[in-house]
């Protein structure tokens, strides 16, 4: 049996966790075995139903407010062991990248992360990962019974269908006697960097924090978080919890809208899983265009206050 694990995060389904989902389904389909998935958090039955819209039927629901991976894990393997589960496939999240790692050193796993496409299924389980920050790919072989796998955002092609899953209320007791969590606050905005949809990052070029405002604007009318380069954090522009790249926060959103940054490669190591990048800068020459899906060729402190008004008319 394959175990898809679920995120919740403001009461809706992740769409990394669809993505895990509709892998989990197809890959059991493919190894003869079945699928189930678990889902930690808090939203209404309406929305877990939606799981089954990729492929899994069943949902175990762990109504839980904590965010202790330690706890979250314990109740993975429980329901792993229970279930003779032999794969479990998590989303690509900090969150999740824990309770995977602790999940497969408690249930003796292999642990593959970054998975990139449906793994082959044969005499040998081959799995296809992003390695080198994205710039290769590497064919693995799990030869162990039990596998962990963490799937890349945006791997897998959505194509839902009208089936809904059944909830399953977890009847056990979620233990947070190790570490309480004691308040949360989000950092800044209202959209977290790693689960945007769509990203306005900022660079050098917008010459100080002053100027920001351009950038938060069209996040705003956009519905996007905002991000910003490694030099832009440094030098104090924008907190360091907004630094992409290599060195920082690695974002795979639908469109990434790269302002005033050149393209270095530790910038684009953080970038290029996003499903579309687009580069605005006056340099024609800049290292971005090669990478960007669009490119626009001009002055940001043009081009964002109509970019912002243009989306705000299309909204
Ligand atoms: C070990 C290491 C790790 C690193 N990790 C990271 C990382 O994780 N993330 C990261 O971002 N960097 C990282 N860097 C730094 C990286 O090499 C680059 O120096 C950095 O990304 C450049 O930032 P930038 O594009 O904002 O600035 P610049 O390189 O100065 O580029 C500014 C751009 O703005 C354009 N511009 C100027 N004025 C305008 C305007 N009015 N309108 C539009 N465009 C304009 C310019 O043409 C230029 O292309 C790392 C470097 C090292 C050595």
């Amino acid at each position: 049996m394959i175990l898809a694990y679920i995120e919740i995060a403001d009461g809706e389904v992740k769409k990394t966790s669809y993505e895990v989902a509709q892998m989990s389904s197809a890959l059991a389909l493919k190894m003869g075995i079945e699928v189930m998935g678990i889902a930690f958090g808090k939203a209404d039955t309406s929305k877990l139903e939606v799981i089954g819209n990729y492929g899994v039927s069943k949902v175990i629901f762990v109504n839980t407010e904590t965010t202790i991976n330690h706890n979250l894990a314990e109740i993975v393997v429980e329901i792993a062991n229970k279930y003779k589960i032999s794969t479990l496939i998590f989303p690509k999240s900090l969150m999740a990248d824990a309770i995977a790692a602790k999940v497969s050193i408690k249930m003796n796993a292999a642990i593959i992360n970054n998975v990139s496409e449906m793994p082959e299924v044969g005499t040998d389980f081959i799995v296809k990962r992003s390695i080198y920050t994205g710039k290769a790919f590497a064919k693995v072989s799990l030869n162990s019974p039990k596998k962990v796998i963490s799937l890349r955002k945006n791997a897998i092609k959505l194509t839902p269908t009208s089936q809904k899953a059944s909830i399953e209320n977890y009847s056990g007791f979620v233990s947070s006697n190790t570490i309480k969590i004691k308040e949360t606050s989000k950092a800044t905005g209202d959209i977290l960097l790693t689960d945007a949809e769509i990203v306005v990052s900022g660079g050098r070029g917008l010459k100080g924090p002053e100027n920001w405002h351009l950038i938060e604007n069209l996040a705003k009318a956009l519905g996007a978080a905002t991000g910003c380069s490694k030099p832009v954090s440094d030098m104090d522009w924008r907190p360091h919890h907004e630094h992409v790249g290599q060195t920082g926060v690695k974002v795979a959103p639908n469109i990434y809208f790269a302002v005033g940054i050149s393209g270095a490669i530790q910038h684009l190591a953080g970038v290029n899983s996003s499903k579309v990048l687009v580069a605005i800068n006056t340099d024609p020459e800049a290292p971005f265009f090669k990478a960007a899906d669009y490119g626009i060729i001009g002055d940001a402190f043009d081009i964002l206050p109509k970019l912002t008004e243009a989306t705000k008319k299309i909204k």
